[in-house]
């Protein structure tokens, strides 16, 4: 059901208006986590005025270890939901098992499956059963055609509404957090008709490499960008050294739409 052979032509997702895989790129930002009311509402303030289409926080989070913030749960939810309704952004979160699914149903326009969750064929099937459009995301050792078998089993129960997104694959290179895999844009683009966006921040784990690897992604064909913006990075609970502070983030913004019009 993924493949290009099943179907040539390019799939666009469309979610709340908003089209994934059309002539526009589509960014997603915001914090890693949602921790308070304050943070995300000056965070969707900030990236709505950037012009992203939008708002991402993570309720769930999927921490490596068990004694790090695990995030606001269903209170991070209804934050989500007051930002959309200040700024008319669309709501990306992740979701992290069958419970998580069930309560972020009603708050969010879009579900978002972790790296780590690519695999968990359970929760993938879980997501097949909801028709909520879907950003699948590639784990650290997936190869692409693992990759492209987690879409298979989100499409087999009947969601077709599947977008894949790159954020780095774990390599022998120290100097990032994950490699940031670019081939697998044109690849993607060969063997699929789903639209796919790139996660600069979990790839490169540094805000200084945010805007090249930005760039490269839209100059390589991605469809997108989902990218961490905190109003105050040092502060953040998790991630803070890949979340980019407003003003780095709106320059991208420029910085990509200069990109996506020569293409
Ligand atoms: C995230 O988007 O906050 C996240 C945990 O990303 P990944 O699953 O790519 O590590
Ligand atoms: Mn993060």
């Amino acid at each position: 059901l993924a493949s290009k052979t099943f179907k040539p032509e390019p799939s666009i997702i469309d979610v709340g208006g908003v089209k994934i895989g059309g002539k526009e790129i589509v960014v997603m930002a915001g914090p890693c986590a949602v921790e308070s009311r304050e943070q995300i509402m000056a965070a969707a303030q900030a990236v709505k005025k950037a012009g992203a289409q939008f708002l991402r926080g993570g309720a769930f989070k999927p921490r490596t270890s068990p004694y790090s913030f695990q995030g606001l749960e269903e209170e991070g939810l209804k934050l989500l939901k007051e930002a959309k309704e200040a700024t008319g952004l669309l709501i990306i979160t992740e979701v992290t098992s069958e419970r998580a699914i069930e309560i972020a149903d009603s708050y969010v326009d879009m579900f978002q499956v972790g790296a780590r969750n690519v695999q968990n064929f359970q929760l993938l099937r879980e997501i097949g059963r909801s028709k909520k459009p879907v950003l699948l995301k590639r784990g650290p050792s997936t190869t692409i055609d693992e990759w492209l078998n987690a879409a298979e089993y989100i499409m087999s129960e009947g969601n077709y509404n599947v977008v894949l997104c790159e954020r780095g694959i774990r390599t022998f290179e120290t100097a990032t957090r994950n490699t940031l895999d670019i081939s697998a844009v044109p690849v993607v683009k060969s063997l699929s008709h789903l639209p796919i966006i790139v996660d600069p921040s979990h790839a490169a784990g540094k805000a200084q490499y945010i805007l090249p690897l930005s760039k490269a992604a839209i100059a390589a064909g991605a469809d997108g960008l989902i990218v961490e913006v905190h109003p105050n990075p040092k502060c953040a609970l998790s991630d803070a050294a890949q979340q980019l502070p407003p003003e780095d983030f709106c320059e991208l913004c420029k910085d990509i739409s200069k990109i996506a019009e020569i293409l």
